[in-house]
């Protein structure tokens, strides 16, 4: 009977180091094939060149690399790059590269599909089928890092967790991904230029803040009102704003890292001085910053883009109470790489 092989990747360092010793062989073993899953990116075991042919056949025998596949890369008419990601099981994911004259993002998902149910997000019309693997998520990075490199000439400057998926209902394996990325036998990135963005589950922002995590928060908001914040987030009926807001308050006591909202202004949903003025009523009790987010209509329009004349009323009102704010506009929305578009529709 086959045995199923073991995704190398699932291993620490010190189990590689193990392994090694347990085969009879060196502990440094283990961190030279540690460099080349991680630091090196190696798809194969033949492709590890300082080992012998004996031990790349004995890690063959025992072990796969599960690596993604970059199906199909579009280019947007402003540069913005989206890639299909291919898992090994078959499933689809989609990344973003987001050029900046100054930075390079790169917006990354974390489930396959997503269990919550925004109205107004593509993602949310496939239903969550798995989570993603720490692997998994580092890999898109990496995807982009390439990207970035050969089409703009830099490295990846900034890591959104803001794609397919909540971040907060695939936590360990996203801090396991960020971990790598961070470490010095990763990408080696600052954990300030990483956002993890949520709609805002407040169990879990609490356990970040007790996780010391050095990342930084980004809440979906939408609406700082209970009633139009459940007809387009339903599970606010759940995570209600006042539990959010004590969660924020908890997270931003124990960090003292500034929130910042994402918020886009529909057509006759939250365009109101009444919708503002909420807004910022929850933002007064930590610092808070603002992003007015672009809406790119998904189908029927039902959920529309504000005029500008609202978008002003809110930086207006916003600022005048001494609380940040960007206007942020759309990239890549000729691709449906846009916030909200991600929805795997090829
Ligand atoms: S907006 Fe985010 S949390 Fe909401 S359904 Fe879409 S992917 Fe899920």
């Amino acid at each position: 009977m086959e045995t199923k092989k073991k995704d190398i990747r699932a291993l620490t360092k010190e189990q590689l180091r193990d392994f090694f010793v347990a085969h009879g062989d060196k502990a440094f073993r283990g961190n030279q094939v540690y460099e080349w899953l991680w630091q090196k990116s190696a798809h194969s075991f033949e492709g590890m060149t300082n080992l012998s042919k004996a031990t790349r056949e004995m890690l063959e025998a025992n072990f796969v690399i599960n690596h993604i596949r970059v199906d199909q890369m579009q280019r947007s008419s402003d540069g913005t790059i989206k890639n299909a990601v291919r898992l090994h099981d078959g499933l689809v994911v989609e990344s973003v590269l987001i050029p900046t004259s100054s930075r390079t993002t790169a917006c990354v998902s974390s489930q396959v599909g997503c269990s919550l149910d925004c109205r107004f997000c593509a993602t949310a019309r496939l239903k969550r089928m798995r989570n993603l693997n720490p692997d998994e998520i580092y890999d898109q990075v990496v995807a982009i890092d390439n990207e970035s490199r050969l089409y703009f000439d830099r490295p990846l400057s900034n890591i959104v967790f803001m794609g397919m998926g909540e971040p907060l209902m695939n936590y360990n394996n996203v801090l396991k991904a960020i971990e790598k990325i961070t470490s010095p036998e990763g990408l080696a990135m600052s954990p300030k230029r990483i956002t993890v963005s949520t709609s805002g589950v407040p169990k879990m922002i609490r356990k970040m803040a007790d996780d010391g995590v050095k990342f930084k928060l980004a809440v979906s908001l939408h609406s700082a009102i209970d009633e139009i914040r459940t007809t387009i987030m339903p599970f606010n009926a759940t995570f209600t704003l006042a539990d959010l807001r004590e969660a924020l308050q908890y997270w931003y006591d124990k960090t003292k890292s500034r929130i910042t909202y994402e918020y886009v202004v529909w057509k006759g949903i939250n365009d109101t001085q009444k919708d503002v003025d909420a807004l910022v009523r929850f933002c007064r009790f930590a610092p808070s910053k603002v992003n007015l987010i672009e809406y790119n209509p998904i189908d029927d329009g039902e959920f529309l883009q504000a005029p500008d004349s609202a978008i002003d009323r809110y930086v207006d009102t916003l600022e005048r109470n001494g609380i940040t704010v960007t206007v942020r506009r759309s990239r890549g929305k000729d691709i449906d790489a846009a916030c909200g578009q991600l929805a795997n529709k090829q």
